[in-house]
């Protein structure tokens, strides 16, 4: 390891294979301090299996997962999370039976440490911290509301207040735009990045929009039947024949290919 500064997270070797599908094949890959990085790919490429390794839902058959010295293969969710490792994009069950704010709210004292039981007595003391977390996400104005009610878009604003909120060094963010139209995708893809760059949080995520990953990704790394196949900005991406070939056949480009 020879890298100037240490990475944020890397992959070395990383498998997994479901029966006799090579879903995640010798995988490495490192991401910098508050780096952008894009993970594109097919369908079936690979690219779920590998956030779900990374963020503890499923265990490497071999490799290592290093966040800072510490290879986390195979640790549970939450002490992944505990390491730092955001869990975006994944609403608990009571989201919809809760308020905006409150939601925020559990979201902060559950990184403090106060468990569900102590929830109600000490509601009042994250509230000004979830009000700020709203206004930078633009949803101040829907903290009373109950969070059932929100317009889809605005859900994911509030599930990034909620990512935030655990204050972590990484964000885990696999297909957050899907079910949006492209306006929107631009939009929320547009926030993540203004609020992480702000932090210097590092983030990973996957977009089928190639005109999205192309705008805001810092550099952008390549799965295909579960093999890394290119790592570069969007220019060599852009120009490398084999990423052209898997998406389109040789030849031809991404111009005009955004969702
Ligand atoms: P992507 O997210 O890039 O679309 P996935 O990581 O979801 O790809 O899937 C990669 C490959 O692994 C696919 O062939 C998929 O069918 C297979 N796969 C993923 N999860 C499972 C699973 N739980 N059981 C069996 N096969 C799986
Ligand atoms: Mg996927």
């Amino acid at each position: 390891m020879t890298a100037p500064t240490s990475p944020v997270l890397a992959l070395r070797a990383v498998a997994k294979s479901f029966g006799g599908v090579r879903a995640v094949d010798n995988v490495n890959f490192d991401i910098g301090k508050g780096e952008f990085l894009a993970l594109i790919g097919p369908n079936g490429a690979g690219k779920s299996t590998c956030f779900n390794m990374i963020n503890g839902q499923l265990k490497p058959d071999s490799g290592e997962i290093l966040i800072g010295n510490d290879n986390v293969a195979g640790l549970a969710p939450r002490e992944i999370w505990r390491r730092g490792v955001g869990r975006t994009f994944q609403v608990a069950a009571t989201f919809g039976s809760m308020t905006v704010i409150e939601n925020v709210q559990m979201a902060l004292l559950s990184f403090a440490g106060d468990s569900y039981r102590l929830w109600r007595p000490v509601a009042g003391r994250q509230r000004a911290r979830a009000l700020e977390l709203l206004d930078q996400v633009g949803m101040a104005d829907a903290a009373a509301r109950p969070s059932r009610e929100l317009a889809y878009g605005d859900v994911k604003r509030v599930e990034l207040a909620i990512a935030l909120a655990n204050d972590p060094r990484l964000l885990l963010m696999d297909e957050p735009t899907a079910g949006m139209a492209a306006g929107e995708r631009y939009a929320l893809i547009e926030l993540v990045k203004r609020l992480v760059v702000e932090r210097g949080i590092s983030v990973l995520f996957t977009e089928h929009s190639m005109d999205v990953v192309f705008a805001f990704a810092d550099r952008i790394i390549v799965l295909a039947r579960g093999k890394l196949i290119a790592d570069g900005d969007a220019t060599a991406i852009r120009d490398n024949a084999q990423v052209r070939e898997v998406y389109f056949g040789t030849g031809k480009t991404f111009a005009g290919t955004g969702a």
